[in-house]
């Protein structure tokens, strides 16, 4: 006897949710399921009243987010032919993105291309492929083929989350290359500066692709300015800081692998004669209470990417208060005029609440913008909007106390 096909109904509130467009079904919300189901396996959603199918979705029985939305709307085969289509779609989104200077790009952004828990990154001819969750396991072999078919990379190396861990393990998926191979370090480009993507221990996928439009707009104000870059991971934003005429960047980040990749990013761009007039310090240290001390030198720009601040829901009171701190602490740091570019990657604060936490750190600084993700990276669901910025600068002289 064949497996019956494993059929959903959800709550009043899940099917809402389905309906909207939200992507993801937690267990609460399933109210029948004709059997138990497998990780990865395809279970269908019906609608309450009408009996009529709703949805296509991976079924993830070890995760509170029980069903990931693959597919809405009229019954659709999710065979090879349909990733084929999705991957075709995400990457020819990208197309103006992925330019001749410019090879670092986010191919496939999770859920909000159509892909839960999983993003696709290029670097050069490497793409990286990471899972956030073992649902993809059984159609691993269809991704591939439609990845190396459609973009044709030299490699296509997997790289697996350490939160789903357990269950990667016990289905006996490890890291390594699908296709192809290629050195650890990548090198690629990012609006004409060459960067090396640590592809295979890096943190994300080996680089902080998603700041690529805030580097770009501290590359706009940093002409001639002393640049101090808090949790500087490879130097990313001090490297565009320089080619634009900086004078010097500082970068203060806890990890020396994270440093060192950085010295790696200045001296692949020596030949830049911004680059080279540059003066670099790399400075290893626990930054919060780095930029907590008074300050010895003060700086024309301090740029503040912390790592995520707020990994669950109850997290967020306690990070918008270390945002404020973080910003209360870095703007000690500027000098008059100065100008603090603040950025957060917390999901679970909100734009608004950690742009406020910022604003009321220097009340009396003008505020220059507010940016939220690069347009690789689009946000489609509430709980996608992840990253934002934000640029206050220090009026001419310092606040006088009354
Ligand atoms: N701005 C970077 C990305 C920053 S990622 C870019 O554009 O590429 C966050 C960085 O913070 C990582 O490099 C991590 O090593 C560093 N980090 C984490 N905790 C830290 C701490 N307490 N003090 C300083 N750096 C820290």
């Amino acid at each position: 006897m064949p497996t019956p096909r494993l059929k959903i109904r959800l709550s009043p509130a899940g099917e809402r949710a389905v309906k909207s467009g939200h992507p993801w079904v937690f267990s609460e919300s399933i109210q029948s399921q004709n059997r138990p189901g497998s990780a990865g396996e395809l279970a269908v959603i019906y609608d309450r009243s009408s009996d009529r199918f709703l949805a296509s979705a991976f079924f993830d029985p070890d995760s509170p987010i029980r069903l990931r939305i693959v597919h809405r709307g009229t019954p659709t085969p999710i065979d090879p032919a349909f990733w084929h289509d999705r991957v075709h779609s995400a990457t020819a989104a990208r197309a103006g993105i992925f330019t001749q200077d410019t090879t670092g790009v986010r191919l496939i952004h999770g859920e909000n291309d159509g892909f839960p828990a999983l993003v696709l990154d290029r670097y050069a001819d490497t793409c990286v492929c990471k899972l956030y969750s073992p649902v993809w396991i059984p159609h691993l072999p269809a991704l591939t083929e439609a990845i190396t078919s459609i973009i044709q990379p030299a490699a296509l190396l997997l790289r697996l989350s350490r939160n789903a861990a357990p269950a990667f393990a016990s289905a006996g998926l490890t890291e390594g290359f699908l296709t192809g191979s290629s050195p650890d370090s990548v090198p690629f480009l990012e609006d004409g500066l060459q960067f090396l993507a640590d592809v295979r221990h890096g943190q994300k996928t080996g680089f902080y692709l998603d700041q690529r439009d805030n580097r770009r707009r501290l590359a706009s104000i940093a002409k001639g300015a002393d640049v101090l870059n808090a949790f500087s991971f490879s130097s990313a934003f001090s490297l565009h800081a320089a080619r634009a005429g900086a004078r010097s960047v500082t970068d203060v980040d806890i990890s020396q692998h994270a440093l060192d990749a950085g010295s790696r990013n200045f001296a692949a761009n020596l030949h830049l004669p911004q680059v080279a007039a540059c003066t670099r310090h790399a400075i290893r240290a626990d930054a919060f209470p780095w930029l907590a001390t008074r300050p010895t030198q003060r700086f024309d720009i301090v740029v503040v990417d912390p790592p995520s601040l707020a990994r669950r829901e109850s997290d967020r009171p306690a990070a918008i208060k270390a945002y404020h701190q973080l910003a209360t602490s870095a703007a000690q740091h500027l000098k008059p005029h100065g100008i603090l570019l603040a950025a957060s990657c917390s999901a679970h604060v909100s734009p608004s609440e950690f742009a406020d936490a910022v604003r009321a750190a220097i009340p009396h600084a003008r505020e220059l913008w507010t940016a939220g993700h690069a347009p690789d990276h689009p946000a489609r669901f509430p709980e996608a909007t992840y990253l934002k910025a934000i640029a206050l600068q220090l009026p001419a002289r310092p606040a006088t106390r009354r």
